[in-house]
């Protein structure tokens, strides 16, 4: 099985709704759908939209990645990705992790789709990972990022009364304690006391206010907090954490095993949140996923909010996380407008359905 093609085509998706995070406000998404051909006839589609706002580069060095490695990808097997793969996990440049995410999901849906496998079990076979039930569905939470408190209440009602049984709230744009209170304590009014609540304040606090701040949230029955302080600063979040009531999650600081290895070994995080699309693919998604394992520390997986290739593709990654799977973050494809996001897999009462179709699964409304 050869690659006869491989093609990128760059998309722009809108936030449907104003997207607040601590660091910056997010207007569009942009990136490509890579799409690799096979001389069998097989299609495979990948995803590579870096996050220019969190340091992952930006579209145009992606656009200088996929050029550079193709002429040496067309012309061998899907295998061939492997390598270069690895290659760019290992250079963590602008853009190469969401290039490798881009060519190895290609690579790995067309391999799967030549098992007859659903990408989810072809990579349980491959990595050597007991295999995920074939009707699984994955428990997401609904994201809230509008910076007004009662939109941001709406959108949490509507949330619940579709299902949903998590909710995470982006706070960090609030100025000081009072502010804050007042954000939470509305959200956790507006979906009652038995639906799960997390934060995600993206690094938007210093230590002695993050050990603050969630001294004064503790009471709304938080089910964890994503990134209190900044990811450079590991010690301090590991300060943190031993500070707080509540389960402590890492996110910026995870894109690589090394540094994966690194916030464990800390003892900076109860979780680690997963992005394969940020640490350089799926296969590396499921190194720090079996590490965390071994190591007692849980992993939830998110999307970057992404086209529906890559939210399919974190999906099948979720999949493959031992039991007992956290709410995970992939519920994305509501906060974008546009036909790229249309034919994500749905969700149904809180839960997204692993496809069971062999590779991703599912068809692209907007053909490429
Ligand atoms: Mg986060």
């Amino acid at each position: 099985m050869k690659i006869t093609g491989l093609n990128w085509f760059p998309y722009c998706l809108p936030f449907a709704d104003a997207f607040g995070t601590a660091q910056a406000a997010l207007k569009v998404r942009e990136g490509f759908i890579v799409r690799l051909e096979t001389a069998s006839g097989l299609v495979g589609l990948g995803d590579a939209a870096p996050l220019p706002e969190f340091g992952g580069g930006y579209p145009a060095d992606v656009e200088r990645w996929l050029s550079e490695l193709t002429p040496g990808l067309v012309n061998q097997t899907p295998e061939a990705v492997r390598p270069v793969v690895a290659r760019l996990r290992k250079n963590r440049g602008p853009g190469a992790a969401a290039s490798a995410f881009a060519l190895e999901t290609a690579a790995f849906d067309v391999l799967a789709q030549a098992a007859g496998l659903p990408l989810s079990l072809w990579l349980a076979a491959t990595y050597g990972l007991s295999p995920p039930s074939a009707d699984l569905s994955v428990p997401v939470n609904a994201t809230i990022g509008q910076p007004d408190i009662a939109v941001a209440c709406e959108t949490a009602r509507q949330a619940v009364a579709s299902g949903f049984g998590c909710v995470k709230l982006k706070v960090g744009m609030e100025t000081g304690v009072a502010g804050e209170v007042e954000r939470v304590g509305a959200i956790r009014q507006a979906i009652g006391p038995d639906v799960k609540l997390r934060l995600d304040a993206n690094g938007g606090w210093a230590v002695p206010q993050a050990i603050e701040m969630l001294m004064a949230l503790a009471q709304f029955d938080l089910e964890l907090v994503e990134q209190p302080v900044t990811a450079a600063d590991l010690e301090g979040l590991a300060r943190v954490r031993r500070s707080a009531k509540m389960p402590i999650a890492a996110d910026e600081p995870v894109i690589s095993l090394e540094t994966a290895e690194n916030i464990i070994q800390t003892g900076a995080a109860d979780f680690l949140i997963i992005k394969p699309m940020v640490v350089g693919g799926l296969g590396a998604g499921l190194e720090i996923i079996e590490m965390a394992r071994l190591a007692g520390v849980g992993c939830i997986v998110t999307t970057t909010i992404d086209s529906a290739v890559g939210i399919a593709a974190a999906l099948h990654l979720a999949a493959n996380l031992p039991a007992s799977i956290p709410f995970c973050g992939l519920a994305t494809a509501s906060l974008l407008n546009g036909p790229l996001v249309e034919n994500a897999p749905p969700v149904v009462a809180g839960q997204m359905q692993v496809p069971k179709k062999p590779g991703l699964g599912f068809d692209l409304a907007f053909p490429v």
